[in-house]
């Protein structure tokens, strides 16, 4: 592939002070101003951290789920206190529901082992329950600004180009490595700006696929002359097709059957009650959706009711409570859609 940048040999490492400048300069001026870069609320910023572990930026933007959530539960107290319908009810539509059950662990260990103050040192955060590595050093930059090394899939992305890295990023080789990078480049002075800026830069200039070098305020500490063949990546998992068959039953007062799931991953969330292939096989298609979840593409297949039974544990839900219930983002999309149409 023809060369998209010329070849710079200043490394980051060798000027750290010319580079944390050039990209804090650059961050001051251009820098997104995202309602979790307005605080540095240890509580909130955990929130936005549990948040934004494997959904965007802008899907956590768009309907305003961290507001929100701070609004239903402010502080650790609140948050340790909530019941499973209102916490998941809060989370609706974030996916991965889990993430929400160990911010309440998360709450509650914070509240009973440290009497609601956040710890600011790496080992006790890393003993509070759903804070690894990662959310421990954002919690050291974003809430309490001291130095740590920080690395998103942003930030990976931008260590391999700027070092001319071409080992896979998804090794712990190469991990252990660019965490060493991001804590020797860290800026001491202002490692909020700093990691801010570095996932920035990441998300908005060194994007993935083809990077806009020409706009990028660090070029020419940067070492990769292909950045768009950068990072490499190991194999991918194959991704697994998946058919899952609901039906859809209401009754002459409107409420509509639903399921409430247990001892899932999904645990205490509503759902349309779902049937085999077989037991749907002469009930007709009435909706489908395709949906991903983590190394599956499940297809939702809706079929009348017609002929089937409430079975255990399914419940008839009245359209008042459809809206206070929580529930997996395919199903709420699913039944919205077939009242439409009622
Ligand atoms: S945008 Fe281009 S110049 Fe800047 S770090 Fe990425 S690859 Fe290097």
């Amino acid at each position: 592939m023809a060369l998209l940048k010329p070849r710079f040999k200043r490394s980051p490492l060798k000027a750290p002070d010319d580079f944390r400048n050039a990209l804090g300069d650059w961050f001051s001026g251009e820098g997104k101003d995202y309602p979790w870069r307005r605080t540095s609320d240890p509580y909130a910023v955990l929130v936005s951290e549990m948040m934004l572990q494997q959904t965007r930026v802008a899907h956590v933007l768009g309907k305003g789920y961290f507001t929100r959530f701070l609004e239903a539960f402010p502080d650790v107290k609140s948050l340790a206190a909530a019941d499973d319908s209102r916490l998941l009810k809060a989370w609706e539509g974030l996916g991965y529901y889990r993430r929400a059950r160990m911010l309440r662990a998360t709450a509650a260990a914070v509240l009973n082992d440290h009497g609601g103050i956040f710890p600011d040192d790496e080992a006790a955060l890393l003993a509070l329950p759903g804070i690894g590595p990662y959310t421990a050093a954002a919690l050291l930059s974003f809430a309490f600004g001291k130095p740590s090394a920080l690395v998103d899939g942003n930030v990976h992305r931008l260590l391999s180009r700027l070092m001319d890295d071409a080992a896979p990023i998804d090794t712990s080789a190469t991990r252990k490595r660019h965490t060493d990078w991001a804590h020797d480049l860290c800026d001491p002075e202002n490692p909020r700006r700093h990691h801010y800026a570095m996932m920035e830069l990441g998300q908005t200039i060194c994007r993935p696929g083809v990077p806009r070098c020409e706009l990028c305020p660090v070029a020419k500490f940067c070492e990769a002359t292909e950045p768009q063949n950068l990072p490499v990546k190991k194999k991918r998992a194959a991704i697994t097709e998946i058919s899952e068959h609901a039906i859809w039953l209401h009754d002459a007062e409107g409420r509509v059957l639903l399921h409430r799931e247990t001892g899932s991953r999904r645990n205490g969330l509503w759902k349309l009650p779902l049937r085999s292939q077989q037991e749907c096989a002469v009930s007709p298609l009435i909706f489908s959706d395709a949906y991903t979840i983590t190394r599956y593409k499940v297809l939702l297949n809706v079929h009348t009711g017609a002929g089937h039974q409430p079975g255990e544990g399914d419940e008839w839900i009245s359209r008042e409570e459809l809206a206070a219930i929580p529930m997996a983002a395919p199903f709420r999309r699913a039944i919205l859609r077939l009242l439409a149409d009622l």
